[in-house]
């Protein structure tokens, strides 16, 4: 497949990101062999592939939700602050939820994340990131199940974006710093 001239290089191609959504998925359905009602909530649009991806290879019985948010731009008065566009269908009160994010930046997100479901009384919280730059990050988020660790550059593909573009490359490549920049 060809690479844009916008992708700096791959960071994490096909074989790479399979062989660990694989590992992860082995690993969730060996945690909740024995738990009835895990739903997996996917955070639209960046999770939607990850979440394709390793709730195909689960062995244990879930649904699928999805919430999508959106956060403030990094430099404004209001960086950090996060909204909620479109809410679960289904009540997560009683249920396993497992929240699916695409990444793990400053932390703000999944932080707002995990104490909005807290709220709703969930039998059990955890959260499944697949990419996480510890450098960048603000305030301190349990991840209970990682992909990878990534340096502080703007990756695309595998459901990730940059202005809505990149998001169906099956790899993760790292941007160009003048594209996004
Ligand atoms: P946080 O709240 O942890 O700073 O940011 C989480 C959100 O920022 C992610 O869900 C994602 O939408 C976006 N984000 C952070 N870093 C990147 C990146 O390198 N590439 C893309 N496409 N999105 C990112």
């Amino acid at each position: 497949m060809e690479i844009p001239n916008s992708v700096e290089k791959i960071l994490l191609d096909e074989e790479t990101i399979a062989a660990r959504v694989c590992e992860l998925a082995n690993d969730i359905s060996a945690d909740y062999a024995d738990d009835d009602g895990l739903i997996l909530v996917g955070v639209l649009k960046g999770a939607f592939i990850f979440m394709a991806d390793l709730a195909r290879r689960l062995n244990v019985s879930h649904h699928v939700d999805f919430i999508a948010l959106s956060s403030y731009n990094r430099g404004t008065a209001n960086a950090g602050a996060v909204r909620l566009i479109m809410d679960t269908r289904t009540s997560v009160t009683g249920q396993h939820v497992l929240v699916v994010e695409d990444i793990v930046d400053t932390g703000y997100t999944l932080h707002y994340l995990l104490r909005t479901f807290h709220a709703r009384k969930p039998a059990s919280l955890r959260s499944c990131v697949l990419l996480s730059k510890p450098d960048r990050r603000q305030i301190e988020v349990p991840v209970d199940y990682l992909g990878f660790e990534i340096p502080d550059v703007w990756v695309v593909g595998y459901g990730l974006d940059c202005a809505d573009r990149f998001r169906t490359l099956p790899y993760i490549g790292a941007l160009r710093r003048e594209v996004y920049e």
